[in-house]
This record gives structure tokens, C-alpha cells and sequence, in this order.
């Protein structure tokens, strides 16, 4: 390729989606390429980076480089998610500035209604009745209300007994019928890709290129929120790598229309029991990892990420770094930003987790200006909220049992 635009935008007047790899454009009736490859969508160069609108809506009010032209978007409306400092968090992580953009105050409590909503007006435009996805809970939850309020059919594809109690009743009650695979993710994603190829249903996972369209707006909303002064990094955590490209996706293009003069630096956490990604990265990229996932944040419990190869143009593209965390410096950097008055899913406090140790080591420097994804709401997994704080850590708060007693309360507040 000679002009270094070729892969950002589309050569004619309309948007198209074609193969990352080799370049073919989409059918329309296949999730993948031939090829293995997955679809991008291009859109046509703006002049200029496209004022926000004041839609309702934080994706559709970027929606010229979503899906332009889209006149009846199926939207909750979602996004216009804040972006909050607390100093109790900054100082747990060491850094010089910490924000915290919180995408768990989504209509259903995860960054996913943004990819959603983009994903599921295409479905409705090319015609399909019945939309799928594989999960570990959160695109279920939010492809349920999506397809709801479109009148979709929705098939999800969980992995038995490893999907976060909240997650797993907003799905239901939402209306999908959900489909408990014994098996984990990467097994419920196979069967998923195979329905789609074969039954014909519109496939809603981050593989889908809209999905990444509307969660590139994270990204823009975050930096609008900063008046486009570009931190240092931005922190998030990384399962299927859908979201890390979203945000490679939503920078390059950024810079490229002259919006900001800088990309931050990447940081993608994941967890030490799921951490094919950051094997690689140890190992510049060398080979595609895979793993058998374990990790008590089952937002990221994933061992074979969909989004490799865009995954890694993020990262290498961002000078971007990826780190692996446990599950006990995710459970106790979430226990931190729950007292902070804010709270998250375990997932999302990987990004809080890595930060802290990228500083620890020196990366990230003390000065760094840092802000951090807090992907999922806290009531997601309270079974994780409840056995964190039955255990003995330092910051355990567990419910104390007391008689019907006013001595009882005067003793509590005594041993303060
Ligand atoms: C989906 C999800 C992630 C991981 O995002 P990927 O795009 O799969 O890398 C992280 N946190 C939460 C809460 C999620 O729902
Ligand atoms: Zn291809």
C-alpha cells in the first residue's frame, strides 16, 4: 500500500466493510472472511474531524464515523458516561492524574450497549430476524434489550455456571433465550460462529465490525471530556481484544483527521489466569498465544481473543503496553474504587490494578496523566462483592450479625 490512509478510509463516497487481511469485501452473509481474516468498516474521509451532535445518544452523536447515514438507529439511548476523579484511587495507583470513565452507567451497566446499539441497527437494515452472540454475560445482557426493543429474536450462548449472577437475570429478563453451553467462552463463541454461517443468524459479538464502530466512541467521549488534552495512557481491560482495537481504531482515525496531535499510550490489562495477550506481547508479538482461561473477573475470562490481529495494530500502533494482574490485585484495586463510592465489575478494576503495577515498575512515570476504563457496574457480580468481603483482606467490610440491641450498635461504633 502506498498511501498509509488506504486501511483508515473508504476510497468512494460510501462506507464499506472489508477483510482486515486480504482486503475482499464483505458478502453480507458470512461473519468472517474467507480467508480467517475479520471485517473492518472504512468509512469516507471527512474534511475535518465531525463536530459532535447533540444527540442523546454519546454514540450517535459521533455518528458519522459510526454509521453514517443511519436514520433510525435502534438506541437506548446509551453512553454520556461520566468521567470522575477520586483521590482515594490516585493515590492507590501512584500516578500524577488518575480519571476514571465509568461505562458501567450504561442503559445496561457495560461499555457493550455502545458496540450494541451500532450492531443491531445493521441487523435490522440487512434484513435479519434473529440476532446471536456468545458471551461471558455482558453482550448477552446487552444484546437482550437491544434485540427487544428492535423486536429481534436473540439466541445467547453462555458458558454454563460461569456467568456473573446479574448478568445472566438482565438477559433473561430482557427477553433472549439464553443457551448454557457446557464449555467455556471460547467454546460458546465456535458455536455461535458455526449458527451464524449456518442458520443464518446475524452474529452481535465484538467480532462484528459495527460493534467496534460504536465502541470507538469511549474513546472520543473520554478525550472530548479531557477538551482533547491527551493523557499519558489509557488503561483497559482486555478479554476478547474488541474494545483494545475499538480504541486503536478510534485514535488512529482521531489523529488522522487532525483531531489530536497525539495517540496516549495504550495499556490492555488482563488477568494472569486469561493472559494470552500479554504472553505475546512479553514476546513481541511473535505467535498467536492461546490459553484454558481461569480468573475470578469473568468479563475477561477469555483464552482465545477474536480481535488478535487488530488487537495487536492497537497496541503497536499506540507504543501501547500490555500487563497481566491477579486476581488478587483486581479484587483488592476493585474493593478500592467500590469504597471510593464508585464501584465496578472485577474486570473493570484490572485497569486500576495494572496501572498501579506499570507505575510500581516504572513504566507508567509518577507525573503520568492516566485514565482508566471502568468497563462494568458493580452490581453485575455482587456474588464477588459478597465473597471478597467475607475473606480476610485488609480491606474486607463484612455485614456484622447483632441482637435487636442499641448496646450492640454503641459497642460498632466504639471499635471504630
Ligand atoms: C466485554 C468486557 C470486557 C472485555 O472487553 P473485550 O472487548 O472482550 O476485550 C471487559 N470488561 C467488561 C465489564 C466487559 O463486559
Ligand atoms: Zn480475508
Amino acid at each position: 500500500m502506498t498511501d498509509p490512509n488506504d486501511d483508515l478510509f473508504a476510497p468512494g463516497s460510501r462506507s464499506i466493510v472489508r477483510c482486515g487481511s486480504c482486503a475482499r469485501a464483505a458478502d453480507g452473509t458470512s461473519e468472517s472472511c474467507a480467508c480467517g481474516g475479520l471485517f473492518d468498516v472504512l468509512h469516507p474521509r471527512p474534511a475535518v474531524f465531525p463536530v459532535p451532535t447533540g444527540h442523546n445518544s454519546g454514540v450517535w452523536r459521533f455518528g458519522d464515523l459510526v454509521m453514517p447515514g443511519a436514520s433510525t438507529p435502534v438506541s437506548w439511548p446509551e453512553g454520556r458516561t461520566p468521567l470522575v476523579e477520586r483521590e482515594a484511587v490516585r493515590s492507590y495507583a501512584n500516578v500524577g492524574q488518575l480519571w476514571m470513565k465509568h461505562e458501567g452507567m450504561n442503559p445496561t451497566g457495560s461499555f457493550k450497549d455502545r458496540g450494541m446499539t451500532a450492531a443491531v441497527t445493521d441487523a435490522v437494515r440487512s434484513g435479519a430476524t434473529a440476532v446471536a452472540c456468545a458471551s461471558t454475560g455482558n453482550t448477552s445482557a446487552s444484546l437482550g434489550a437491544y434485540a427487544s426493543m428492535a423486536g429481534l429474536r436473540a439466541l445467547v450462548f453462555v458458558p454454563q455456571g460461569k456467568v456473573a449472577l446479574g448478568k445472566l437475570a438482565q438477559a433473561t429478563a430482557y427477553g433472549a433465550k439464553t443457551l448454557a453451553v457446557r464449555g467455556d467462552f471460547d467454546a460458546a463463541l465456535d458455536l455461535a460462529r458455526a449458527a451464524s454461517r449456518q442458520l443464518g443468524v446475524y452474529l452481535a459479538n465484538s467480532i462484528n465490525p459495527w460493534r467496534i464502530e460504536g465502541q470507538k466512541t469511549i474513546a472520543w467521549e473520554l478525550l472530548e471530556q479531557l477538551d482533547w488534552n491527551v493523557p499519558e495512557w489509557i488503561a483497559l481491560p482486555a478479554g476478547a481484544l474488541g474494545n483494545t482495537s475499538a480504541f486503536g481504531k478510534a485514535l488512529r482515525e482521531a489523529r488522522a483527521l487532525g483531531r489530536i496531535a497525539r495517540v496516549p499510550r495504550l495499556l490492555a490489562v488482563q488477568a494472569s489466569g486469561a493472559a494470552p495477550f500479554a504472553t505475546a506481547f512479553a514476546e513481541r508479538f511473535s505467535r498467536r498465544v492461546t490459553v484454558s482461561a481461569e480468573t475470578a473477573a469473568t468479563a475477561i475470562r477469555i483464552g482465545n481473543p477474536a480481535s488478535w490481529d487488530r488487537g495487536v495494530r492497537a497496541i503497536r500502533e499506540t507504543d501501547g503496553v500490555v500487563v497481566a494482574v491477579s486476581d488478587g490485585e483486581i479484587l483488592d484495586a476493585k474493593a478500592v474504587i467500590d469504597a471510593a463510592g464508585i464501584g465496578c465489575e472485577p474486570a473493570s478494576a484490572a485497569s486500576v490494578a495494572g496501572v498501579k503495577a506499570l507505575r510500581a515498575q516504572g513504566t507508567i512515570g509518577p507525573d503520568d496523566r492516566v485514565a482508566c476504563v471502568l468497563t462494568g457496574h458493580l452490581l453485575k457480580d455482587p456474588d464477588a462483592v459478597v465473597a471478597y468481603h467475607a475473606g480476610g483482606s485488609r480491606l474486607s467490610n463484612p455485614p456484622v450479625e447483632i441482637e435487636p440491641d442499641l448496646r450492640a450498635v454503641a459497642r460498632i461504633l466504639e471499635a471504630r
